[in-house]
């Protein structure tokens, strides 16, 4: 493909849309760098795959970026006054975003800079952002008939569970709320939970709610317990009493996402081996082990995604932008 030689040379280029982008593009914007972010899909591209009826754990003032308020009617906000927000700052800041433009590959060149390959376009840059954030990767249950279209990683809104025996795995935030919406829209509900209980970061409002159903017995659940086989009318599940085979007819497998480190890989950024795969980077400047790529948001957490939200990975933008700053640079016309 044809270098853009219409857009000259970056000063940063943005991998990903999503909060923590937009606020490196802001950040960036503010130091007067000739930047751009690139997304592949809508505008924060993962809030708006949430859960349709999803609330933040986070108040609105947490979840803000670049000083722009948020104002939500509750203390929490939830997803579509989140896509209002990012949306209203990206517009009202006149962010500079690519969108539905994938970066397929980042190549580094003699001189200290990198080209970016997207679907669209060849750009040139001397320093890049990756904040590709977790949500397009599934962590997969690994069982036979998990490919079946009645299994779901990305559950959405309760209404068509309405008269249907569902599954749901996992017993965290996303597995909770999906059990709670659909028993409460009249779904039959059983959970599956590897460990001994329903787990302890699950939104203090939401936790008392599911153990009194579990307790009642309302919401079915099986501890300690996972599933091994997904079949069209069935699923079968092993407890500690052995194999137990249950009418199904959807599965909603909330077992968490990771980062895509393949695409990481590719770039050459290296990991820990452990279990976590910890991408290496400065935790003063957030630059990788690749000079001039950095690494911003939930990415930074590998396997870890509960160590980084958008409330405490804001300031990325700000450290990397510290950073960069201390470089010659292009800066924008
Ligand atoms: P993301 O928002 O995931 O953004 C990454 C972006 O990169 C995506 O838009 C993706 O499309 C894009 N992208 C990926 N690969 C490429 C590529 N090759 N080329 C171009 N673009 C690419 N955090 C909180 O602080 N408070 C909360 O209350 C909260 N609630 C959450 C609820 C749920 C259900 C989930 C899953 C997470 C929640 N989080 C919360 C965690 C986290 O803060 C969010 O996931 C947040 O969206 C992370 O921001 P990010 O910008 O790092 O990544």
């Amino acid at each position: 493909m044809v270098m853009d030689q219409e857009k000259g040379l970056f000063d940063v280029l943005i991998i990903g849309g999503g909060p923590i982008g937009l606020a490196c593009g802001l950040e960036a914007q503010k130091a007067g760098l000739k930047y751009m972010i690139i997304e592949k899909g809508s505008l924060v591209n993962s809030i708006y795959r949430y859960p349709f009826n999803m609330n933040f754990f986070s108040t609105s003032e947490r979840l803000e970026i670049g000083g722009s308020p948020f104002i939500s009617v509750n203390p929490k906000p939830n997803r579509n006054e989140a896509l209002e927000y990012y949306r209203r700052v990206a517009e009202s800041r006149n962010l500079t975003v690519h969108l539905f433009e994938e970066v397929t590959g980042v190549k580094p060149l003699p001189d200290g800079l990198y080209d970016v390959q997207t679907g669209k376009a060849l750009y040139r840059t001397k320093n890049i952002i990756i904040a590709i954030g977790f949500y397009d990767i599934p962590v997969l249950l690994n069982v036979r008939g998990e490919n079946l279209p009645k299994v779901t990683h990305y559950y959405k809104e309760p209404h068509f569970y309405y008269r249907q025996k569902v599954v749901v795995v996992g017993a965290n935030n996303s597995s909770v709320d999906a059990a709670l919406e659909t028993f409460r829209k009249g779904a039959d509900v059983t959970m599956v939970v590897r460990g001994s209980e329903i787990g302890e970061r699950v939104k203090y409002w939401a936790r008392p709610d599911i153990v009194n159903r579990l307790k009642e017995g309302s919401i079915k659940v099986y501890f300690h317990s996972a599933i091994t086989e997904i079949r069209s009318h069935e699923v079968d599940i092993q407890t500690p009493d052995g194999k137990v085979t249950i009418e199904n007819d959807y599965v909603i497998a909330a077992t968490g996402y990771q980062p895509n480190f393949s695409f990481l890989e590719k770039i050459g950024i290296r990991f820990s081996d452990d279990q976590f795969r910890l991408p290496e980077y400065s935790t003063e400047t957030q630059e990788s082990n690749m000079p001039g790529i950095y690494l911003a948001g939930v990415v930074c957490g590998g396997m870890n995604t509960h160590v980084w939200f958008i409330e405490n990975s804001r300031v990325h933008a700000e450290q990397i932008m510290a950073h960069i700053q201390t470089k010659s640079l292009v800066h924008a016309a």
